[in-house]
């Protein structure tokens, strides 16, 4: 038996073998072979068993995430069987009488490397798919096993060093109960999209790929962090229990699916939920979300083979807005970069990609892309409540550019005789501390902030939120923390505004207390962390958290602060 102890990412218990999920070693050697034509035959087989494994992930794919995420695979198919490849490689074999991996590696690098550096959107598309396809091949060839979290069909808990967000994307949850990483944080986005999957989790462990084998039994504790391989008997059962209590304690929350959510001297606060695709939104219904206080859009441009066009964009909206009838929908604009990556625009490696060109920084320069999204959501407007915000804001220009376009963008649609609601608030997240703290002028132009702790608690504290290592200075309850988030809500306050939070602290057991006294309005998570946190406003009182402001904001430290709230609120 080994314990681990790790970062508590998604909630619920999982029980299964290991399913190691790591990138095979494809290193080969150049050989000169005696036989050309054999290479040939391997080099066609390894193609087509290629072919038929990714005409299943397509399959699974389009099942599970719908057309456009598996269109990625087809792109993927035409280049297994385009000739214009095939052919050189075949040629290399014969003439230079190689083996088919050096073939393949060469002929495809060369290929990459003259697409890559064109400048031809559509060309370093294909540079990425080629590479991608490569891999598989090669795997074939070297008859090593290229794994593939949409091909399980067992139950299993994935172990992997780190998950991806397009990973996580293709997880199947009938089979894959859990997973477990070395590294990441509870706000990596593959921790995020885990809670909405509602597949248990528990990352950061440092080295749980070292100490577990493929088929060996492991449990996910994704409540306490725990992780334990090779359990024993006596845990198993144990664990068992703590599974099916886990379930009861979801029964007895799903109770107040349809209150409202009210503290205890009934006072209203709005309680929505973060999504990052269409699909999401039963989750959110089915959880008593009020309105969708973040739709992550990045996800409708990630796992494809190149940029979404209006019309897909503009069909992903509608639906989110229309399924969510006249409840606000609070949609974020493309926020890529960091550990999201668009493979199909080919952006340069960059040293700290957190700080680097990113979102609404990319979304300026590459108005052309901007653009599109704009049109497609203010079309959208018309089928529900939305509103609009643009992540990590650092100056009023840059809000100002954004809106600009929005505007020229809804008068161009008008002229084309498009219907556009009028009544579309445009907000932005508060993420770079450099907003919090003169948010007072920012209020004056928005109509709502939205708090993005996640990024903003890096930002403050210089914490990498991937980084497993610092994650002990990854702080939300330090003051430093609260006393911008105050700030941000004083000065929303102030100008008449509202302002919500969508980072993950806004669905924190102990943090929900201290922003209701702060006077949060909106407050935004995981929508299965929605039902738990209406349980516990109903039994909190507004007015006595709001007493407590003061003496919180001018605390010392965080263990402080959670100390205070904790004894504060232990009989609640
Ligand atoms: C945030 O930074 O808090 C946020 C909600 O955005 P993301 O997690 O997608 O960076
Ligand atoms: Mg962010």
């Amino acid at each position: 038996m080994t314990h681990l102890q790790g970062i508590a990412a998604s909630s619920g218990i999982a029980i299964a073998k290991v399913y190691p999920l790591e990138a095979p070693d494809l290193s080969y050697s150049k050989e000169k072979v005696e036989q050309p034509e054999t290479e040939v035959e391997r080099l066609h087989q390894a193609l087509e068993v290629s072919k038929s494994e990714l005409e299943k992930i397509k399959e699974h794919t389009k099942k599970s995430l719908g057309d456009e995420h598996a269109e990625i695979f087809s792109a993927h198919l035409l280049v297994l069987s385009d000739p214009e490849l095939i052919k050189p490689i075949e040629d290399k074999i014969k003439t230079e009488n190689v083996n088919a991996e050096a073939a393949l590696d060469e002929t495809a690098n060369m290929f990459i490397d003259l697409f890559k550096n064109m400048d031809n959107e559509y060309m370093r598309e294909r540079a990425a798919d080629i590479q991608d396809v490569t891999k598989r091949v090669m795997a074939q060839l070297l008859n090593v096993t290229f794994p593939d979290p949409a091909l399980i069909n067992e139950e299993v808990v994935i172990v992997a060093d780190d998950l991806t967000p397009s990973d996580t994307a293709q997880l199947n949850k009938q089979f894959v109960k859990g997973f477990t990483t070395d590294i990441g944080g509870r706000t990596s986005h593959s921790a995020i999209m885990a809670r909405s999957l509602e597949i248990p989790a528990v990352v950061g462990t440092k080295n749980i790929t070292s100490q577990s084998e493929k088929d060996s039994m492991i449990i996910v504790d994704g409540i306490s962090g725990d992780v334990i391989v090779n359990p024993t008997d006596e845990q198993i059962e144990e664990y068992k229990q703590k599974q099916a209590d886990f379930e009861k304690q979801k029964q007895e929350w799903a109770k107040l699916k349809d209150e409202p959510t009210v503290t205890s001297e009934g006072d209203h606060v709005e309680l929505v939920a973060n999504i990052g695709t269409p699909d999401d939104v039963e989750g959110v219904l089915e959880n008593g979300g009020e309105g969708v206080g973040l739709y992550r859009t990045e996800f409708l441009y990630m796992g494809k083979s190149q940029l979404p066009t209006e019309e897909e964009q503009f069909d992903a909206y509608s639906s989110v807005l229309k399924q969510m009838g006249d409840k606000p929908v609070v949609v974020r604009t493309l926020d890529i970069g960091g550990d999201k990556e668009l493979s199909y625009l080919d952006l340069p490696d960059e040293m700290n990609p957190f700080l680097g060109y990113r979102a609404i920084r990319l979304c300026l320069e590459r108005d052309d892309i901007f653009r599109v999204q704009l049109r497609a959501l203010l079309r959208a407007s018309v089928h529900g409540n939305l509103k609009i915000m643009f992540p990590m804001i650092a100056t009023l220009d840059e809000f100002r550019q954004a809106k600009a376009l929005l505007d020229e963008e809804k008068e161009n649609l008008v002229k084309e005789g498009h219907q556009v609601s009028d009544d579309i608030e445009v907000g932005m997240m508060v993420e770079i501390p450099a907003t919090a703290v003169i948010a007072r002028q920012f209020a004056k132009e928005v109509d709502f902030f939205s708090i993005g702790t996640n990024d903003l608690i890096q930002y403050t504290m210089a914490a990498d939120r991937m980084n497993e290592r610092v994650s002990y200075l990854y702080q939300p309850y330090n003051p430093a923390i609260l006393n911008l988030i105050n700030n941000v809500i004083e000065a929303a306050h102030a100008e008449g505004k509202w302002a919500g939070m969508c980072g993950e602290m806004a669905g924190d057991e102990i943090a929900i207390p201290i922003l209701l006294g702060l006077g949060l309005d909106e407050f935004s998570m995981s929508a299965t962390s929605i039902l738990p946190a209406r349980t516990q406003i109903r039994d909190l009182s507004k007015k006595e958290m709001a007493s407590y402001k003061e003496e919180i904001l001018s605390m010392g430290t965080a263990e402080e602060v959670v100390e205070f709230v904790k004894e504060k609120t232990q009989s609640k």
